[in-house]
């Protein structure tokens, strides 16, 4: 059924948003639609048959509430915000200092001794000085005059009940910033005013610049939000909501910050510190290694999908449930581009000699990766462009690559009793969860293209698979109570969870 979206009623209405920060000055309307004029590029969307009373699954009171401590609780994140930045400054100086093997007190040393010795690790390599500031402060208002300046598409996230279920409109250009990014970096590599290699080189140094930044901005946007009392679904203890965040929905301006976090720091980064390795090797050896490409390869894959599939991440979990504290921000802007990248790193400290393996060995690993993406791409797509279809605010974009199974034609779902809707076709039919496995397999792959002389490089999908297990978890209860016994049917249907016909 073809229609617009004017005549089933859904034509977004115009909203109200108290947590812009209005810092930065409003975007000009030139060659963009205004949110309220969004509409997909052909005026015309095509819109799944919804339940006929066009109503909207809304977060109920009940998940809006602030119900347990999770994480441990304030014990739990408190140990974590001590811990990560600790973890993340010893996996560093193992990769860099000891070929990737973990560094334990020797027999004639004390902890002290060793403790010392580790300082003096990161007083060589890590300590954050002036050009490293520049550099990540510089990279962060670069991305942000691209997210106001450059040409995008504008959507709507999911209806928030402390808005009266309105939507925020969401501005979405990071495929342009992404592609903007690499063209200025090679610009400036080739000119010489900053050679790329300058990230791999200075990456302690930079590292330590994000990790100081990711630990203190939650703690100024807490008290950012006491103070203009846009706090949201607090605790009540102090170290648990700077760790899960007060505010919702952060704004300067256009720019949602848990879209910048989520979208473009932590991939970009990732993408461009495999491409300095890579430059760094064909420098020093005059080639690019199968292994090295193979992690430009699937750095680039993933940092285009996040930013090519941008306005479908407005509808997920992370947008419109969890806040911006230090969880994401922190994760976003030091944990993910910092520790997902020992694979690059390993390969980085290690001579193309040390890791050669069987062309067999190779494009096994290569056909992991490609198949992976296939099916994380396509899960993801099928079910946020199924979302938005019954939204009615799904835009159509021709952002490479299009991949068939991408959008289901005609999908099969449940009307749920709140309203709302689950898809129980597509790679859903299979698994309910399948974009975890695959997810998790292509972090597997990008250890898997390293051997296995160090187990650095593995410290991602352990994490990972620790993450997804976990968010599996807090997502199948949150779904229980806002579904109730359409969930059951769900599972009836969908019987799977990660691994089909298996689990
Ligand atoms: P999901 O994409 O599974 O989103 C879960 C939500 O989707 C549910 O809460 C529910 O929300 C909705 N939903 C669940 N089942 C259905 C259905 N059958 N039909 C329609 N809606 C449904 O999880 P995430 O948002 O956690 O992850 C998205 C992707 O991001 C994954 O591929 C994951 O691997 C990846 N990811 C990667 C990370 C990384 O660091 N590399 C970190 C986290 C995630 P609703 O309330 O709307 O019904």
């Amino acid at each position: 059924m073809v229609t617009t979206r004017s005549t089933t009623g859904k034509t977004p209405k115009k909203v109200t948003q108290p947590d812009f920060i209005e810092t930065v000055k409003r975007r000009r309307r030139t060659k963009r639609e205004s949110p309220e004029e969004m509409k997909p590029a052909n005026d015309e969307i095509t819109v799944v048959p919804t339940n006929g009373k066009g109503k909207d699954a809304v977060i109920t009171s009940a998940e809006d509430k602030h119900a347990e401590f999770d994480f441990g609780g304030p014990i739990g994140v408190s140990c974590m915000m001590v811990g990560f930045p600790l973890l993340m400054w010893y996996l560093w100086i193992c990769t860099t200092y000891y070929q990737g093997h973990l560094t334990v007190p020797t027999n004639d040393e004390t902890m002290q001794d060793f403790l010392l010795r580790l300082y003096g690790h990161f007083l060589d390599g890590a300590f954050p000085d002036l050009k490293s500031w520049a550099i990540v402060w510089g990279f962060l208002i670069f991305e942000g005059i691209l997210y106001v300046t450059l040409p995008g598409v504008w959507t709507r996230g999911l209806p928030l009940p402390h808005l009266n279920n309105e939507r925020l409109p969401y501005f979405c250009n990071a495929v342009w910033s992404f592609y903007t990014t690499i063209i200025v970096a090679a610009v400036l590599h080739i000119t010489g005013i900053f050679p790329i290699t300058t990230l791999i080189d200075k990456f302690g140094s930079i590292m330590s610049v994000s990790i100081i930044c990711g630990l203190i901005l939650p703690f100024l946007l807490y008290f950012y939000a006491y103070i203009t009392k846009t706090q949201y679904r607090m605790s009540g203890s102090f170290v648990y909501d700077v760790f899960m965040g007060a505010v919702l929905n952060p704004r300067i301006g256009i720019i949602d910050l848990k879209m910048f976090y989520e979208v473009r720091l932590p991939w970009f980064i990732l993408f461009l510190t495999t491409v300095s390795s890579a430059v760094r090797q064909y420098e020093s050896y005059g080639y690019v290694s199968p292994q090295v490409s193979f992690l430009v390869l699937a750095h680039w894959l993933y940092a285009n999908a996040c930013s090519k599939g941008e306005e479908l991440i407005v509808t997920t979990w992370d947008m419109f449930y969890e806040k911006f504290g230090f969880m994401l921000l922190f994760w976003n802007m030091a944990g993910v581009p910092f520790t997902y990248c020992h694979c690059t790193l390993f390969l980085a400290n290690s001579a193309p000699s040390e890791y050669q393996w069987s062309i067999y060995y190779n494009v096994f690993v290569y056909f992991l990766l490609i198949g992976a993406y296939y099916i994380f791409d396509t899960t993801n797509s099928q079910k946020n462009r199924f979302r938005q279809q019954m939204y009615g605010t799904l835009i159509p974009r021709n952002t490479f690559p299009q991949l068939p199974w991408q959008t289901i034609k005609n999908p099969t779902y449940i009307k749920c009793k709140n309203g709302g809707t689950l898809l129980t076709s597509g790679w859903y039919k299979y698994a309910r969860k399948i974009h975890y496995t695959v997810d998790f397999i292509q972090s597997l792959s990008w250890g898997l293209i390293t051997g296995f002389a160090s187990p650095l490089p593995y410290f991602y999908p352990l994490f990972f698979f620790c993450v997804l297990s976990h968010r599996a978890y807090r997502d199948i209860q949150r779904c229980k109570i806002k579904y109730s016994d359409d969930w059951k049917e769900y599972e009836r249907q969908c019987p799977y969870l990660f691994i089909p016909f298996v689990f």
